[in-house]
């Protein structure tokens, strides 16, 4: 159901997406929903919000780890051309 959720940031738990809602006296629909860490030990959680898909965009935001990935995808990359360097030097 739904997006992926990335693990806990913290322990690297499984995480989980709570959702609640109804409907008040005044027969407004409401809706709150949030990620929480699934390990008791650890009990992380991300803030509440009233709009779907809002919590679950929040807890999978990692800018250092999308930060690594790129720093990781240009090392390779780097790797690579300089590996096809030598290999070019080798052969002429
Ligand atoms: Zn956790």
């Amino acid at each position: 159901m739904g997006a992926r959720l990335k693990p806990c940031p913290f322990c690297g738990g499984e995480a989980r997406l709570v959702v609640k809602k109804g409907r008040n006296a005044i027969h407004s629909y409401w809706y709150r929903e949030k990620v929480i860490c699934k390990r008791k030990s650890c009990s992380a959680s991300g803030r509440t919000e009233k709009r779907p898909g809002i919590a679950v965009a929040k807890w999978n935001k990692r800018p250092e780890e999308d930060r690594l990935s790129e720093v990781l995808r240009l090392v390779d990359e780097q790797c690579l051309v300089n590996a096809e360097d030598e290999l070019g030097g080798l052969q002429s």
